[in-house]
């Protein structure tokens, strides 16, 4: 079954990856409440499953599961959980490794130095070729993420190394790609963060005393904790009964490269990453689109919600009146069907509608943050003429989106971008707009002053890192279905 929210989503946008979250407590607490909070004010990076581990003085009990937080943690099986002094949690959107259930995170590893609890944001691209010298030397892996890869190299340094810091640093080297990581060793809570910096992560403290690690500042928000800093690129935090050591070794060896998207439109706009608010980066890309691509018109309309700021800074730029044009249905839960290809060109009101007398008659400027492949976004469009709307005039908030990203999303290939097959005139004429503007890739570098360099390499920019030999999120899959053919072949 497919379902609505995510079928919606999935094809309107780019997919989040997942999100990650860690408390250290000085004290035996109830952190499971806690990290069920974090983890659910960052849902909006992934809702195909979660899961939470408890350590209670190198005690570990875990708990994950397929589902929404709120459907994984009911009262009561967050109380099994127990109590603890450190807490790791989870929310996963599958980027490499599609099988849910059994590739829900955090993955929990017993070594012989103890427990090993390891939550992960991001996608290695050297995964295929790490995990293939650990199968040959004997690894039996349980899941098909690269995260479990990262977690058996840890282990595996943890053998040469007088810390679990240091293994972690020595695995550092050999990791090349996306990596925002939440780990807890037996006594150890320890943040990292890839020398990229492709995925944001950051530190706060709640009054009593609390270290709290997250995705995004809005998880702390959420569990009542100050925001500290950001972890930096190639940093490894380590919050023990020692105190807080930072390691930075592996910081300044590559230039900084957080995700585009992410401003654009993965974090939640009451976050702030890496010194710039997601809120007011979406404006300022509504602002300098009016700048290169105005047009007469009565109003701007944001598609909700992550059209919404955009649309705010255009209309402030441009001096057109900011309207609300539609209305969102936000009962669509996950056991929604989702209509099929046919009924879903037809009909997307089910999830959004058009306000008529808001829009009928009306030049309209609509504002959205990305079209992928368009199908979605033309039927709005649709729903939006048969509204009444005299003109539409798309504006998009992002460059055109015409290569695979390889750090933590589900789009491993050019096949499904419409940007990479059309010219934007042509993509004009398909989605059924008047005219269709996008930002410029050098407007984009200027949304987010506070925050440095950032990736763009999926709008034509430069990847980074190596491209990985296979991209496929669904590699390791196709790879024991490969193995299980073989295996029939020989019988
Ligand atoms: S390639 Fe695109 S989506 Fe991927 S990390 Fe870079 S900016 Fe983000």
């Amino acid at each position: 079954m497919i379902i609505a929210d995510q079928g919606v989503r999935r094809e309107h946008h780019i997919h989040e990856e997942c999100g990650v979250f860690g408390v250290f407590s000085p004290h035996t607490d109830n952190l499971a409440s806690m990290a069920y909070y974090g983890l659910y004010a960052l849902q909006h990076r992934g809702q195909e499953s979660a899961g939470i581990v408890v350590n209670d003085d190198g005690v570990f009990a875990s708990y994950c599961d397929e589902g929404l937080v709120s459907e994984v943690f009911p009262s009561d099986t967050l109380r099994k959980l127990g109590s603890g002094n450190i807490v790791v949690g989870h929310v996963r959107y599958a980027t490499t490794g599609s099988d849910r259930k059994r590739n829900a995170q955090p993955i929990v590893i017993n070594h012989y130095k103890g427990q090993m609890a390891l939550a992960h944001n991001g996608n290695l691209v050297n995964s295929y070729e790490l995990r293939n010298k650990l199968e040959q030397c004997g690894s039996i892996f349980h899941t098909t993420t690269d995260s479990e890869v990262i977690a058996y190299i840890i282990v595996q340094e943890r053998l040469h190394t007088p810390s679990i810091e240091e293994a972690v640093y020595s695995a550092m080297s050999k990791l090349d790609g996306a990596y925002s990581l939440v780990i807890s060793s037996p006594s150890k809570l320890i943040a990292v963060r890839d020398p990229y910096g492709f995925r944001p992560l950051c530190m706060g403290q709640t009054k009593d005393g609390k270290i709290v690690i997250a995705s995004e500042s809005c998880a702390l928000d959420a569990v009542g904790a100050g925001f500290i800093r950001d972890i930096d690129p190639g940093e490894i935090v380590t919050v023990s009964r020692s105190g807080i050591k930072s390691d930075v070794r592996g910081c300044g060896q590559k230039e900084k490269k957080l995700c585009a998207f992410e401003y654009i439109y993965f974090a939640r706009p009451d976050s702030v990453l890496d010194g710039s608010s997601v809120s007011l980066a979406r404006q300022k890309a509504g602002e300098f689109l009016a700048m290169e691509h105005p047009v007469e018109a009565d109003l701007v309309v944001g598609i909700p919600d992550s059209g919404l700021d955009a649309a705010l800074g255009y209309a402030r730029a441009s001096g057109i009146p900011y309207s609300i044009g539609f209305t969102k249905n936000k009962y669509i839960g996950r056991t929604f069907i989702s209509p099929d290809q046919e009924q879903r060109e037809a009909g997307v009101s089910i999830k959004l509608n058009p306000i008529v007398s808001i829009v009928k008659g009306k030049r309209v400027v609509l504002i959205d943050d990305s079209i992928v492949r368009g199908t979605t976004c033309r039927g709005i469009i649709q729903s939006l003429r048969n509204a009444g709307a005299k003109e539409i005039h798309m504006r998009v908030s992002a460059p055109p989106f015409v290569a695979p990203c390889y750090y933590g999303t589900d789009i491993d290939s050019t096949d499904d971008l419409i940007a990479a097959h059309h010219s934007i005139k042509e993509i004009a004429d398909i989605i059924g707009v008047d005219s269709l503007g996008y930002l410029s890739v050098e407007h984009l570098m200027q949304i987010t002053s506070e925050t440095g360099n950032i990736c763009t390499a999926c709008f034509g920019g430069k990847y980074p890192t190596v491209i990985p030999v296979n991209g496929d999120k669904n590699l390791f899959e196709k790879k024991l279905k490969f193995r299980k053919e073989d295996k029939e072949n020989e019988r």
